[in-house]
């Protein structure tokens, strides 16, 4: 068995700015070639973990690996890793090749390498045609993928982005993340990027952390974050979640989890539930049954609908039970004379997989 390479170890890492704690006791690994992503609201302390592993704060406590090498302490500049920031500082009076050219030429890299290494990224960016243009001429998506060219010329091992596409329109964010995906796996590069946007980390990272007031709550793959959250707060912030309140009761033979919502769930009795669990299902997990006979292994409920959202392809709907309580089920919209079903007022009969329930932490 081969051991797990990590590109960036963070151990026990605490930043605190007067009376915050920005980033309180952070521990995890990214591995080499990861796309990381740190997700969590505005403020949580994703920007200064990245801060903090490029050398431009430093922590209070912890330790800071890099490719092996402690960095705790090491100066800015001497650390293998390039920052992406949100606001993309590109040199107003310098023209495209010579923005890019810029910090290989400081480092006095050979004229030919430079003029390969560039004309690579070119074509990676596809911004070959604009490389006698100023920054001012540039859309906002074209300066953005400029300032990720000057990140990545130096070939450096680790690219840390800041939210890089956050200033970007909706569009043009997501051709700019299936880029960044691209040139991430195509350059075998690590990427730690940093968002606040659920989409945004579920579509592009291979690896997800998720952050709230200065501690990571839960890191995981991007599909197990979604479909096997460990925590609630986890399952809350990535996506729309139904959680099922109650607790578990435990005979000899049978784990059932008492819900207030669906009655007695039946658990498999191997299954190892903290005390204070909850269940969750996702809304697209629900489907509209316009039978009424039980089928194995589903959970099947009635109710009114209260609200609908009609995305073209997608309904979001709220429906009431009889105890009042409120579910979210998305519906695809398969076809056109069924959206009447989905009208307020209407009454629905729905059902889910038992197995597509999660267990979640609080
Ligand atoms: P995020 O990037 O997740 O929005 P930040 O890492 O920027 O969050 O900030 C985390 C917390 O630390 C916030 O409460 C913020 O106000 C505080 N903070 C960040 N940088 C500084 C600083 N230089 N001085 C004082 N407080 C700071
Ligand atoms: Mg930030």
């Amino acid at each position: 068995m081969t051991d797990k390479k990590f590109t960036i170890e963070l151990k026990n890492l605490t930043k605190k700015f007067k009376n915050t704690i920005a980033v309180d006791d952070v521990s995890f690994n990214v591995e080499e070639n990861e796309f990381f992503t740190i997700l969590g609201p505005s403020g949580c302390g994703k920007s200064t973990i990245l801060r903090l592993i490029a050398g431009l704060e430093g922590q209070d406590q912890g330790e800071i690996i890099i490719n092996g090498i402690d960095c705790s302490k090491m100066p800015a500049n001497e650390r293998p890793v390039n920052m992406v920031f949100q606001s993309y500082a590109l040199f107003p009076h310098l023209n495209i090749k010579d923005n890019i050219e810029f910090g290989l030429k400081i480092k006095k890299i050979d004229e030919k390498e430079i003029k390969r290494r560039v004309d690579e990224i070119l074509d990676l960016i596809k911004m070959r045609s604009y490389i006698n243009k100023y920054p001012s001429e540039l859309s906002g998506g074209q300066r953005q993928r400029v300032a990720l060219a000057r990140a990545i010329v130096n070939n450096p091992k680790i690219v840390l982005l800041d939210e890089p596409l956050s200033a970007l329109d909706a569009n043009l964010r997501i051709e700019m993340q299936r880029e960044l995906v691209n040139i991430q796996r195509n350059l075998e590069m690590t990427f730690m990027l940093v968002t606040h946007d659920q989409d945004e980390a579920l579509s592009i990272s291979s690896k997800i952390a998720i952050m709230e007031s200065g501690k990571v709550i839960e890191t995981n793959t991007a599909t197990n974050m979604y479909e096997y959250p460990s925590k609630k707060y986890s399952a809350e912030f990535l996506g729309r979640i139904n959680i099922i309140d109650g607790y578990v009761s435990n005979t000899s033979d049978q784990k059932i989890f008492k819900s207030e919502i669906f009655g007695d769930i039946n658990l498999e009795n191997d299954l190892d539930i903290p005390q204070d669990a909850v269940l969750g299902i996702r809304p697209e997990k629900i489907i509209i049954e316009r039978s009424s006979k039980n089928i194995e292994n589903r959970i099947k409920t009635k109710g009114t609908v209260i609200d609908w959202t009609y995305y073209g392809d997608m309904s979001y709907i709220t429906i009431e039970l009889d105890n009042k309580k409120k579910i979210y089920i998305h519906v695809q919209n398969i076809h056109r004379n069924t959206l009447q079903e989905l009208k307020i007022g209407k009454t629905l009969r729905a059902s889910f997989d038992i197995n597509d329930l999660i267990i979640l932490e609080k």
